[in-house]
């Protein structure tokens, strides 16, 4: 094959090949010059020096293959010594990332595919190692998120989702614009300070600007909330509260199961253990006829389960009621019901949800879409998954942003569906 059809099929702006260092079967190597040598751009501060000439070097990346040929490139690049910093910098070549033996494209063509499968599996599909994988992925992200994470993002109704990193015992506090459905920010941490930082990053005129906040019910985004976002109705999410209630519901399971294990209640034992505990969360309306049977024998022999079950239900009931003054006496007759039900998990509960119901009562007012929190808490359970957990919390963050945000290069093909 002649230079030029090779310089024709690379198609790199303003670069020929001048030569061909070796083809072999499942490679080749090929020397590339630009057609007229540029200033050089320093890396070291982005600007032109024409003084300082220090040496040249010779780099080797990684570029598309070409036919299933892996292709390395071979580029003079000039060194400089940067009147800024006083540093040797190597020249900058726009499409090259600085430091990484790749070609920029090759470098999309990574992230590309780590925004749908596991950075193992993709590099399995491009003949990578792990770490060269992670590498370029997270040097990508970086990239992106300086240019579309800044300044940072505002919205009209957002919601604040908490994620738990169980392994690493560690959260973080995320923002999602619910009309986008994207999440916009995020931040190592759960207190309040941590959510004050995303409000005083957008400023007091966008924090006017907010009219909903759908958040779990934690005290401390309540309170950040109120602190700055001063036009905003907070609205306690649905999703959260059935987590709530499930989690109550597996409370009230767990103290049982420990009752019957100590009382030697074999048949109890074997109903209410771990495996069957999905069962619990359901729907009634989404069981198997199986399912269902083991849920009614489960009720029949223990009382407290059934009686928390019953309690979870008719709570989900009263959000089949449009009357607020209806809606309020519901909710009182539930605090009662659940006070005086022995369940101590509940008594609980019912506190917690008496403190918050104005939050609760707005959603009746907003009635905020539960399909967000819940689409993206699958999202990022599918994503730690698929990672089996990010030792590297910014890198996480960026993940998220990936999977979930702006930082999502399918959101173009998305948003055009
Ligand atoms: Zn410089």
């Amino acid at each position: 094959m002649d230079l030029n059809t090779l310089t024709k099929l690379l198609n790199i702006p303003k670069y020929k090949v001048v030569e061909i260092i070796s083809i072999k079967e499942e490679e080749m190597h090929l020397m590339l010059e630009p057609y007229k040598r540029k200033e050089p751009i320093c890396s070291g501060c982005g600007e032109i020096h024409l003084k300082g000439y220090h040496s040249e070097k010779e780099v080797i990346v990684e570029d598309l293959p070409i036919s299933e040929r892996r292709v390395y490139l071979h580029i003079k690049k000039r060194l400089y010594r940067c009147p800024k910093d006083g540093g040797i910098h190597i020249e900058k070549i726009d499409w090259l990332n600085k430091y990484s033996r790749f070609a920029y494209r090759f470098a999309e063509k990574v992230n590309r595919l780590t925004a749908i499968t596991t950075n193992q599996e993709a590099g399995w599909f491009l003949e990578l190692d792990d770490e060269v994988v992670d590498r370029i992925d997270k040097e990508m992200l970086e990239k992106e998120a300086k240019e579309k994470l800044a300044p940072t993002p505002s919205a009209v109704h957002i919601s604040v989702d908490e994620v738990r990193d169980k392994k690493y015992h560690r959260y973080l506090t995320n923002v999602i614009d619910t009309d986008k459905r994207l999440v916009i920010w995020n931040e190592k941490g759960r207190k309040k300070e941590v959510l004050n930082k995303y409000y005083e990053d957008i400023g007091e005129d966008n924090c006017k600007k907010i009219e909903t906040v759908a958040l779990d019910g934690a005290m401390s985004y309540i309170s950040s909330t109120n602190k700055y976002a001063v036009n905003a109705m907070i609205v306690y999410d649905k999703f959260h509260i059935i987590q709530k209630l499930n989690q109550t519901v597996d409370r009230v399971r767990k103290d049982e199961l420990q009752k019957a294990r100590k009382q030697e209640n074999e048949e109890l034992i074997e109903l209410a253990n771990c495996k069957q505990r999905f069962i619990l969360f359901k729907n009634r309306s989404n069981l198997t006829e199986k399912q269902t049977e083991y849920l009614k024998k489960l009720c029949e022999i223990n009382e407290p389960i059934y009686k928390a079950m019953l309690l979870k239900e008719s709570f989900l009931q009263i959000y089949s009621y449009k009357d607020t003054e209806e809606i309020t006496r519901q909710l009182e007759g539930w605090f009662n019901e659940s006070l005086s039900s022995s369940l101590e998990a509940f008594k609980v509960l019912s506190n917690s949800f008496k403190e918050k119901m104005q939050y609760i009562l707005n959603w009746f007012r907003k009635r905020v879409s539960s399909a967000i929190s819940e689409g993206f808490n699958n999202k990022i359970k599918r994503l730690k998954r698929m990672a089996y957990g990010y030792k590297d919390i910014d890198y996480f963050r960026l993940k998220i942003h990936q999977h979930c945000g702006l930082l999502n290069p399918r959101l173009k093909t998305i948003n055009a569906t």
